[in-house]
């Protein structure tokens, strides 16, 4: 689980980043409301998948990748004990942000260390 600052994320959520939940595309199921969401693409290739009833975004995944890679971890309705283990995209953190956690940081992705 990370803290992303990537502009797709601080949009998407309206916040200064998002916490996402890495999964292997394969490892969702959504339970109901399937039908609810809506995806689009960014310019920058990602998807980002939302829900058209309550307005929340669920998933998000790279051009690449043909079901969903993560999971916005806010919005799991199930108790979930684990916490974030680095920040990525550090590289597009928006200046009133202040990270003040010792996680690492990764300019981009996490094979990417500052
Ligand atoms: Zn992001």
């Amino acid at each position: 689980m990370s803290h992303c600052h990537c502009v797709n994320c601080r949009k998407a959520h309206a916040a200064a980043f998002s916490t996402n939940l890495e999964i292997h595309p394969r490892q969702l199921t959504f339970l109901r409301g399937k039908d609810s969401l809506r995806s689009y693409r960014t310019d920058s290739g990602s998807h980002t998948a939302f829900c058209t009833t309550c307005g929340s975004t669920l998933v998000c995944w790279g051009d690449g990748d043909p079901d969903p890679t993560y999971v916005c971890a806010a919005t799991l309705d199930t108790e979930f004990h684990g916490k974030p283990e680095f920040h990525i995209f550090v590289s597009g953190r928006v200046p009133w942000h202040e990270i003040r956690d010792q996680l690492p940081r990764f300019e981009r992705n996490s094979d990417d260390p500052i």
